[in-house]
């Protein structure tokens, strides 16, 4: 499935009206559809499978900045830390930890958003909302900067429970701060929900479907 100028064109333009970063979300798919969308201007390309981002790492351009979107266990924090630019799902104070550590390692600060459980569902990863307020050991990390926020709202129908789901993390982010420093990125909003996380404060969504057409497995 080849990408969709025209769909790229328009959500650019409807993006950059709210101020909102786009983080296009290639996994699962070709090398040749990052490439085809790089060609476009797109440099924030989305992955969520350390394998399949490494392997697409070495294959394309180097200014490409690649984000990390999935959950990521800390056995393999190593693959990435040379050159990711943001990992969007860290979801324990332990992940962080291997993620400061790696980072030192490579001689680079890593930047990463704290995911945030405010799905309805039990399977989302995630701090709960007490649990960031208890992070309070975060100033200890030198090589990892926490910027932000992340969340993934139900599979659901329901906009006006998504929207609430938005709206919480909202206003978590609102208050959130880490060392007196006020985060700046709120990444929420995929394919479906984009819009209304864009109405409720976004201003980072992850859009993979949309661009690149359906994945063939769900991962
Ligand atoms: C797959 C994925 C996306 C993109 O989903 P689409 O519905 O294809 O836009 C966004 N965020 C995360 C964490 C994902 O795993």
């Amino acid at each position: 499935m080849a990408v969709n100028k025209e769909v790229y064109w328009q959500l650019k333009k409807e993006l950059e009206r709210t101020g909102t970063e786009l983080v296009a979300v290639s996994k699962t798919k070709p090398v040749s559809d990052v490439e085809a969308l790089y060609m476009l201007g797109q440099r924030d390309f989305g992955e969520n499978y350390v394998q399949e981002l490494v392997e697409k790492e070495t294959q394309l351009p180097k200014d490409i900045r690649w984000h990390f979107i999935g959950h990521l266990q800390s056995n393999k924090v190593k693959y990435i830390a040379p050159f990711v630019h943001l990992i969007h799902g860290v979801d324990s104070f332990n992940l962080l930890k291997e993620i400061n550590k790696q980072a030192a390692k490579n001689n680079r600060i890593i930047n990463c958003l704290l995911q945030v459980h405010i799905a309805q569902e039990e399977t989302k990863f995630g701090f709960s909302f007490h649990e960031l307020n208890e992070l309070s050991e975060l100033s200890e990390l030198k090589n990892v900067n926490v910027c932000g926020l992340m969340g993934m709202a139900s599979f659901t129908e329901d906009m006006e429970a998504v929207r609430n789901e938005f709206k919480n993390l909202k206003t978590a982010f609102d208050k959130f701060s880490i060392r007196n420093c006020q985060l700046s990125i709120l990444s929420m909003g995929m394919t479906t929900d984009y819009k209304v996380a864009i109405e409720e404060g976004s201003n980072m969504v992850r859009i993979g479907s949309m661009l690149f057409g359906a994945r063939e497995y769900s991962k």
